[in-house]
């Protein structure tokens, strides 16, 4: 067959359903897009399967105790084996809506998907029998719009829907009517089916691309956010953070009646390193503190880069004694690094403080300023507490 222009348009849409279906999840959002799908099936399941169950029993009990008298005894039979067996699997099906929270999360996603699948079949059925009575296709065409609006779930899946509901009409079709083959009645069914399933992998296809959308909005939202916090050289936090962290952290820490330690630091006469060994020298030796501090604190001790060559160390829930204790370390620590100046130390001088003892916040942060200042009048390289 010559493919021409109409073809490669057909063939565009149907690479575009493709590209839109929801195989074709980015990979890191595939695990998040199909867990908000079984979410949102066990959230509409219990509503579908109670819907279901009432309809299925007052059908039955309407066919079994009040049948409509124009109706010949095996088609009114058919139709009490239908209703019955509906609500008998809903019952069945049932325990799943109770369960679901300590099931497998396989087996919540099989239950509810053959309940689906079922409630496809189901609808087939009915559809079935009342052709036989010369109704409509309501029941089938309610029952795909049902599975196309709430049921969420693979292209694979539907796809295999669609085949299921295919062969077993078809087979339903040609033991019943064999006396007498119309076509117009395999390809209504063939249509309904046909539009009804793409349908749900068009409705699929528009939430998932949805989702995909908000997760990666919500990524790029944290990545921004972090960029806004953190000091690009050291990885510490910036200034900016400090405030909005202790806006945070020093009500809790008095709620819980905690104390928390201030380090204030300072490199010691960094002005010479940089103009004995040039700026980019002066960034690494700032890089390289930077590390060793880290490394003398515990992960979850908090550190900010104060300014250029500055550094503030947040303890919570850490007394001045054992604050005093770990910026002893972090000095020893620095003094003793490997910054690899020939013929230079690297030093820095540290003054503390804590709340409550040196009173609110912003005490206590300008006493630890005074102790950093006090630190370097005294000879520098050294911490002072009082
Ligand atoms: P002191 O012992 O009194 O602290 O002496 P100091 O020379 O370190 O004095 P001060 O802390 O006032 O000077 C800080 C110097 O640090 C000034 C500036 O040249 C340098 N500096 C500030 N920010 C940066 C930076 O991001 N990179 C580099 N390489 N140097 C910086
Ligand atoms: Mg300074
Ligand atoms: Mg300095």
């Amino acid at each position: 067959m010559k493919i021409n222009r109409r073809h490669g348009k057909a063939l565009q849409a149907l690479s575009r359903l493709r590209f839109s279906s929801t195989g074709m999840i980015p990979e890191r959002y595939r695990e998040e897009v199909r867990r908000n799908q079984l979410v949102d099936n066990a959230r509409s399941f219990p509503v579908v399967l109670s819907g279901a169950l009432v309809l299925s029993i007052l059908i039955f009990a309407q066919y079994s105790f009040f049948p409509p008298l124009d109706l010949s005894a095996p088609i009114r039979e058919g139709y009490v084996i239908i209703f019955a067996t509906m609500a008998a699997l809903s019952l069945v099906w049932l325990p799943v809506v109770f369960l679901s929270s300590r099931m497998p999360v396989n087996a919540v996603r099989a239950a509810i998907g053959m309940y689906f699948l079922l409630l496809l079949t189901w609808s087939m059925c009915v559809s079935f029998l009342d052709l036989a009575t010369n109704q409509g296709w309501d029941a089938l065409i309610i029952g795909i719009m049902v599975y196309a609006v709430v049921y969420r779930s693979s292209l694979r899946n539907f796809l295999f829907a669609l085949a299921w509901i295919l062969s077993a009409g078809t087979a339903i079709l040609l033991f019943f009517y064999r006396g007498d083959p119309n076509p117009g009645r395999f390809l209504q069914f063939y249509l309904y089916c046909f539009v009804g399933i793409l349908f749900a992998v068009q409705t699929e296809s528009t939430r998932v691309e949805t989702a995909i959308l908000r997760a990666g909005l919500r990524d790029s939202n944290e990545e921004l956010r972090t960029l806004a916090i953190l000091d690009p050289l050291t990885k510490m936090y910036n200034r900016r953070y400090l405030n909005e962290y202790l806006a945070h952290q020093v009500p809790l820490a008095r709620r819980l009646g905690q104390s928390i330690s201030f380090l204030s630091m300072d490199l010691d006469r960094f002005k010479d390193i940089n103009d004995r060994f040039g700026h980019p020298e002066g960034d690494r030796i700032i890089v390289k503190t930077s590390d060793l501090i880290r490394t003398s604190v515990r992960e979850y001790d908090l550190l900010f880069r104060y300014g250029g060559e500055e550094f503030l160390v947040v303890l919570v829930n850490t007394e001045m004694a054992d604050a005093l204790e770990i910026a002893e370390r972090i000095r020893e620590n620095v003094e003793q690094g490997d910054f690899g100046l020939s013929d230079r130390k690297v030093t820095l001088s540290i003054g503390l403080s804590a709340i409550p003892a040196d009173g609110d916040l912003q005490s206590a942060l300008s006493t630890a300023d005074h102790r950093l200042y006090a630190a370097k009048a005294a000879g520098r390289n050294r911490c002072v507490a009082v």
